[in-house]
């Protein structure tokens, strides 16, 4: 399976800072400005796991991984919200949208690799944790 990722994100910022973090981890990242590009690139490169934006113009996060759902061969890549919601029943609604899990923004940088990459575990990943 690739090592690929796909950050669908509206905000250019958040982008250049998760795709940092995870190049620097060993990551290839695509990246999509709105959820019908994301929908196209996920179904081209079957990425290893997408991030998620929920506010995204046109096309909610809640939108885009009810109908990443729709698709069988893309149904078993982790979704990874991005929120910055803090609300429990926003967390509900996205999970019961079809994601994985969430992280909140804005991005720790110190956790972020960690944070999501325990929703799809590397192999030979020894899981050892890093102290600041
Ligand atoms: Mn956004």
């Amino acid at each position: 399976m690739s090592d690929t990722l796909l950050i669908i994100e509206d905000n250019e910022q958040n982008f250049y800072m998760m795709r940092f973090l995870l190049e620097k981890n060993g990551f290839s990242v695509f990246g999509a400005e709105n959820g019908r590009e994301g929908i196209e690139k996920a179904l081209l490169h079957k990425p290893r796991a997408i991030l998620l934006d929920i506010q995204l113009p046109e096309m909610d996060g809640y939108a885009v991984a009810e109908e990443l759902q729709k698709h069988p061969e893309l149904a078993k890549i982790p979704i990874i919200a991005v929120t910055s919601y803090a609300m429990v029943g926003d967390r509900e609604k996205i999970l019961a949208a079809g994601a994985t899990g969430y992280i909140e923004k804005p991005i720790d940088p110190d956790t972020f690799v960690a944070e999501i990459t325990r929703y799809f575990p590397q192999p030979g990943d020894d899981s050892k944790e890093e102290r600041q």
